[in-house]
């Protein structure tokens, strides 16, 4: 295949930055609406009109109507000033242009209204919500044949729907446990018992012959909490303390939110160190794991994050899963892990492609096992370019995915399918982005030569941008590594020290927010997180750590347009100036772009030295 296919094959997913494609968006919702208001006039056709045409043209009708009409042009008026996030001007935040499929998919399930919490109210919808899971899950490498899944309201809550599941488990293996001290005199190890494995908990429930009704007593959910924790504090001779979450240290916001939320205490919340890439260091997990065994405090889980909302890092989740794969196995110990892939997971629609070569080989390793966590958030209203509000949880197994009852997974199976809203922490649910991702995933595929030609396209666009910014204006310092396709960098010349560096990137930022031209984003790195990170990177630029954060521009490259000649030979020069500018205003001395008298490198000389791997696919 060609690049023009493949440009013209993605050309055919998008608006377009100046409506290019407004023909055929309105014939698509023309028709959309056509067969709309054709199915609610023609599906009862004996039925009497409730609304008559003498009222329709009645004075006071006529009225409401014309007022209506006002508001709406208000309305429209008004979001004239919306931040506009379609254009290849706006790489600020993770939301870029919408595709067709997902805002036609989106639109259509909207007019239907279905609530995809029961099948009562959306027969269609929640057999299209399996679907666009199953696409999903076969995405992350999940048979989909095993696993499970919903559409939630985003990110945050698809990372609650993990927590609620692992404390679920943990629970059962842990009130087993306590129930069998207290009524069969068993010795009580909270660390062994919390992590004991689904297999063990049905052989114990076995040789004891045990009605798992009575285990409720002791749980820490379905029962007491301060009760039952003072039981196992009295049995172990120590006081119990409770689980901990351990989470990288890029912590999203979420992760901390999840522990207050679900009355772990902030203590419970276990930062994993970063190494020198940004990314959880495992050797220092395996020491917070023995860590967590010693204290007796059970690891309700482990977080890997795939694709950091500051810089789209991935970490290690083969080298994470290999430790606790090898726990499992020397030491009989069930850990469950939990890929937040909310940004990230869409790069594995890269997989198997030519595409996966854009890809370090840590990268590529880390996507590809994803399907070996228990659980998995993605946010399609992220990188899947799917309408607000969007995100997804996905468990590996109807295991990972039982939550609720207090009954055992196994016996609960049948009533997966039928009954959603005891599986869901929301109650209402729109079935707008489950149908977007599914006409996305029928439209298109989540697969490299699908959905992943578009993704490989805007880790080319956003390395190309790196680089002709570097080469450009030295004073530009690339965050390292470029993962993905988010672009942070700071402003500093050499041996100028974070202080200072800090001062005129967040001096810079401030002029871009002032200026209309380009939106990008700012991120700030804690020393205590990216110890390592900013060390390395300030050894670059040869200037002393002076500050506890490092400030950083961020640019994410999710708009499909960059990915066009014109616009790039445009907007490219356009941003080297505009950040010139900014910078010498704030630094006092002047920096032209192509200061040499040279011309910025041309898209097609950039393209070959940018490439990591083939550049045509
Ligand atoms: C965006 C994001 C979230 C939260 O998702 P929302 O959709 O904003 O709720 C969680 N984790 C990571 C890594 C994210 O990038």
């Amino acid at each position: 295949m060609t690049d023009i296919d493949h440009l013209s094959r993605m050309n055919a997913c998008f608006l377009g930055p100046r409506s290019e494609n407004e023909a055929w968006l309105r014939s698509e919702m023309q028709a959309i609406l056509d067969s709309w208001f054709g199915w609610r006039r023609d599906l009862f056709p004996d039925d009497p009109e409730a609304i008559p045409y003498d009222e329709r043209v009645s004075v006071p009708f006529l009225q409401q109507r014309e007022k209506l009409a006002r508001q709406i042009s208000r309305l429209t008026d008004i979001l004239r000033d919306e931040v506009p996030k379609h254009t290849p001007r706006y790489i600020g935040h993770m939301v870029s242009e919408i595709s067709m499929p997902a805002l036609l998919g989106h639109f259509s399930a909207l007019l239907h209204n279905p609530n995809n919490t029961s099948k009562e109210v959306s027969k269609v919808t929640s057999v299209l919500e399996a679907e666009a899971i199953t696409a999903l899950a076969a995405m992350v490498g999940y048979d989909p044949a095993g696993a499970s899944g919903h559409f939630t309201s985003g990110g945050t809550v698809a990372n609650f729907e993990a927590i609620w599941r692992a404390r679920f488990r943990l629970d059962h293996w842990l009130s087993l446990a306590l129930y069998l001290a207290e009524e069969h005199g068993l010795p009580l190890d909270v660390f062994r018992a919390a992590h004991m494995g689904w297999k063990r908990y049905f052989e114990l429930i076995a040789m004891h012959g045990v009605d798992e009704g009575k285990t409720r007593h002791y749980s820490l959910v379905a029962s007491n909490p301060f009760e039952a924790a003072s039981l196992l504090s009295a049995h172990t001779r120590s006081p119990y303390k409770g689980p901990v979450v351990l989470v990288p240290g890029n912590k999203h916001f979420s992760w901390l939110k999840g522990v207050s939320i679900f009355g772990f205490g902030e203590r419970a919340f276990w930062t994993i160190p970063l190494d020198g890439e940004g990314r959880t260091d495992v050797a220092v997990l395996a020491d917070l794991l023995d860590r967590a065994e010693k204290e007796g405090r059970p690891v309700l889980m482990v977080v890997s994050v795939a694709g950091t909302t500051e810089a789209g890092e991935v970490d290690p989740v083969d080298r994470v899963q290999d430790l606790l794969d090898e726990r499992k196995a020397t030491r009989g110990q069930d850990i469950w892990h939990h890929v937040d892939a909310a940004y990230g997971g869409f790069f594995a629609s890269l997989l198997g492609g030519v595409g996966e070569n854009l890809l370090a080989p840590g990268v590529r390793a880390a996507l590809a096992a994803l399907g070996r966590a228990q659980s998995i958030t993605l946010d399609p209203h992220k990188l899947g370019y799917v309408p607000y509000s969007c995100g997804a949880f996905l468990a590996r197994d109807r295991e990972a995915y039982s939550v609720s009852s207090f009954h055992a997974p196994y016996l609960d199976r049948a009533d997966l399918g039928a009954s959603v809203w005891a599986y869901t922490l929301e109650g209402s649910r729109s079935a707008a982005g489950a149908t977007a991702v599914w006409l996305t995933s029928e439209a298109l595929g989540f697969d490299p030569a699908g959905f992943g030609q578009i993704i490989a396209s805007t880790i080319e666009n956003c390395r190309l941008f790196a680089k002709t910014l570097t080469t450009s204006l030295p004073f530009v310092r690339t965050l390292q590594p470029l993962d993905t396709n988010i672009f942070c960098f700071n402003l500093a010349e050499p041996g100028m020290s974070l202080a200072e560096a800090n001062r005129r990137t967040e001096a810079v930022f401030r002029k871009f927010v002032a200026s209309p031209h380009f939106s990008v984003s700012r991120t700030s790195l804690s020393r205590e997180s990216y110890e390592q990170l900013i060390a390395a990177h300030m050894a670059g630029i040869g200037g002393a750590v002076d500050a506890d954060a490092m400030v950083l521009l961020r640019c994410v490259f999710m708009n499909p347009f960059w990915a066009s000649a014109d616009v790039h030979a445009q907007l490219m020069p356009e941003f080297v100036a505009e950040l010139a500018g900014h910078y010498g205003e704030v630094s006092g001395a002047s920096f032209g772009p192509a200061a040499d008298g040279g011309e910025l490198p041309r898209r097609v000389d950039i393209d070959e030295a940018v490439a990591t791997g083939p550049a045509h696919f």
